[in-house]
């Protein structure tokens, strides 16, 4: 099925290609749906340890179910999946995704803006996508350590940058949140909860 339910988390069957494909677009109406979209498009990605949040966070699922589209990752979903009977397509994670957001976003000119982990980790982050990416667009970058009460201020950075696709890496559950309370107001496409994916393209 291209829509699934595990432990009562909505999963999106993807394959690699669709999820990148539907980052990258620019719709602001999610497909098969008459509503319009409130702001940017939000995508998440579920793990085992979403699962494992979830079963003591319940505004976690909320917010993981609420966003456009979820994407399995690992290896625990496929294995919880198939017993179920449910083959998922592709294993979706963020260090994965982003060499194929960045080859898109190059080739199509998107830029991307980076937010979240230490100061300093987006930045190096940055550097090395530069490497392999030397005409990729970046919008901005800033960390991610801010008061919840200078939400706007970044949110205007953003919109101000002309970002096209936000990379959020906060972690769970504060990500979710993040863009739970900041989505609705964002101007970009696309914003995606990435993680710890910062700490591993930093180095
Ligand atoms: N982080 C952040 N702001 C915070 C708390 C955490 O930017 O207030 C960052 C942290 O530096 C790290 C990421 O969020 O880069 C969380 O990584 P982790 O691997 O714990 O997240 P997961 O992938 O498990 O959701």
């Amino acid at each position: 099925p291209a829509i699934f339910t595990l432990f009562d988390l909505k999963i999106n069957n993807d394959t690699m290609i669709d999820a990148v494909d539907w980052v990258m677009s620019d719709q602001n109406i999610e497909q098969g749906s008459e509503q319009k979209l409130n702001g940017c498009k939000i995508g998440c990605f579920v793990n085992v340890n979403s699962v494992n949040l979830t079963a003591v966070d319940p505004q976690l699922s909320k917010n993981l179910n609420a966003a456009d589209r979820s994407f399995a990752d690992g290896s625990g979903l496929r294995i919880a999946a198939k017993t179920l009977g449910i083959n998922i397509k592709d294993n979706l994670n963020g260090t994965d995704m982003l060499p194929h957001l960045c080859e898109a976003a190059q080739a199509q000119g998107i830029s991307i803006y980076l937010l979240g982990a230490k100061p300093g980790v987006a930045i190096a982050t940055v550097k090395n996508l530069l490497k392999l990416y030397p005409k990729l667009c970046i919008a901005g970058v800033e960390h991610g350590y801010f008061e919840r009460s200078s939400d706007s201020n970044a949110v205007k950075r953003i919109n101000q940058s002309n970002a096209d696709i936000l990379l959020l890496a906060m972690g769970s559950p504060l990500q979710e949140q993040w863009l739970k309370d900041n989505a609705p107001q964002l101007t970009c496409r696309t914003a995606l909860a990435v993680g710890g994916l910062f700490d591993f393209y930093s180095g």
